[in-house]
């Protein structure tokens, strides 16, 4: 911007100074543009710079300062230790939903080749995740957006085995359980679905303004999505089959009392990073024993 004179080359460490980007966001952006590791940007940050790096450089960081998420700037975000990526079709991984899939993976510890389904799978980051710790598992993940199943194929044909035993994730299109053959059972069933209720201001601040809106908001109470997914829930489970929903900071209480009206037992919800109450799930014992 303002250091941009010809007379001095930019160097890493000179457009890192003069960035208004925070520090971390700035490098993340470099780095990217110029295909560098991290450790680079300090190996070489007195090294001039082309011209045509340094610009597009400065476009990336002026999208960013119009509020483009980083994520999309470099079409990657890090969850669970793989690198995704991400497009303006998916929502940005968030580091508080490996809790839904470290809680999923307990739930399947003691079962072999656990049927999981993940429902919403955007960048098939729960589902992906999920399968590359475990590599038995047989994991089906469903989205109604043929850009998100796009995405989520790549992500998975690119982080995971070819070879794993589980074989290939399961991508179907369809609305929740809609796609899915009603004598499918599952031993797990996750899913981040969008929670956020239509008028939460929330939605015109920050990253979220340039997610997909079906990503985040049902356009209503913020809760159907959640109640569609209970509902179905007991009729794709096997017995004592596991669902874990992530819902907003203020929704555990509900989540729970549906859950437990669905006739699920063992509900509980469990704490983010943050300490909030983001994730509530329970057991579904089979349809004999709940009429019994
Ligand atoms: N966790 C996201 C947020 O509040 C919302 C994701 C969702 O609706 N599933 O930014």
């Amino acid at each position: 911007m303002t250091s941009a004179t010809s007379a001095t080359p930019d160097t890493p460490a000179a457009l890192l100074r003069a960035s208004p980007l925070p520090p971390l966001e700035a490098r993340i952006l470099l780095t990217h543009v110029l295909g560098w590791r991290p450790t680079q940007l300090i190996t070489r940050s007195d090294e001039p710079l082309d011209s045509a790096g340094v610009e597009r450089y400065r476009a990336l960081e002026a999208r960013r300062l119009a509020g483009e998420p980083v994520a999309q700037l470099v079409g990657a975000r890090e969850f669970y230790g793989l690198d995704f990526e991400v497009t303006p079709h998916v929502l940005i991984p968030r580091p508080e939903t490996e809790l839904l899939v470290e809680t999923a993976l307990t739930a399947m510890e003691h079962i072999s080749r656990p049927r999981v389904l993940d429902l919403g799978t955007g960048t098939g980051a729960i589902a992906v995740a999920i399968a590359s710790m475990r590599p038995d598992a047989q994991v089906c993940a469903v989205d109604r957006s043929a850009e998100a199943l796009a995405v989520a194929t790549r992500n998975a044909a690119r982080l995971l085995d070819v070879k794993r035993p589980g074989g290939a994730v399961e991508l179907t299109q369809g609305d929740w359980y809609g796609s899915l053959d009603a004598t499918r059972r599952f031993d797990v069933i996750v899913s981040n679905p969008p929670y956020i209720a239509s008028g939460d201001p929330h939605l015109s601040e920050g990253d979220l303004r340039f997610e997909p809106r079906g990503a985040l908001t049902d356009e209503a109470d913020g809760l159907s999505a959640i109640r569609v997914i209970i509902a179905g829930a007991p009729a794709r489970l096997a017995a004592n089959g596991a669902l874990w929903i992530e819902h907003g900071y203020d929704q555990a209480e509900t989540v729970r009392a549906m859950l437990a009206a669905q006739g699920f037992a063992q509900v509980r919800s469990e704490r983010d990073l943050a300490g909030i109450e983001r994730i509530s799930g329970g057991l579904y014992a089979g349809a004999a024993e709940v009429a019994g």
